[in-house]
């Protein structure tokens, strides 16, 4: 199974905020293989998402799980401002909405993506 295009990511990110009824609708998914342990993030007055390749090539079915984790964190900083807790009750709601379990970290395995670091325990689980 191959990952996406950005550009398809990018329209199911705008398509999820959309749904949740956020107005501002400028949402841009990127792939950076940059990223480690970490399988998104998002810059919210950028309204940008980075996803990581390496890490969701690994567990391709959790994709729709993470861009939908970024995409909410997105649409709580314009629905509710920037004063809220990142994975509090807004982020929790939309991300229910999506129909998604509210879930802050990932489970998919991370051996051998850490550079220059000591292996991560059994049983860690990484921040996405
Ligand atoms: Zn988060």
């Amino acid at each position: 199974m191959t990952l996406p295009a950005a550009a398809e990511l990018t329209q199911r990110a705008a398509a999820m905020l959309a749904g949740w009824r956020v107005l501002d609708q400028a949402v841009r998914v990127v792939w950076n293989d940059r990223l480690t342990t970490t399988a998104g993030r998002a810059f919210l007055k950028r309204g940008q998402i980075e996803l990581n390749p390496g890490l969701l090539a690994r567990a391709p079915e959790k994709l729709d799980r993470v861009l939908a984790h970024e995409a909410a964190h997105v649409a709580a900083f314009r629905l509710f401002g920037p004063n809220i807790p990142a994975h509090g009750r807004h982020w929790r709601s939309l991300m229910r909405l999506a129909g998604h379990a509210p879930e802050v970290t990932h489970d998919i395995p991370v051996h051998g993506l850490r550079r220059g670091a000591a292996r991560p325990r059994a049983g860690r689980r990484s921040p996405t």
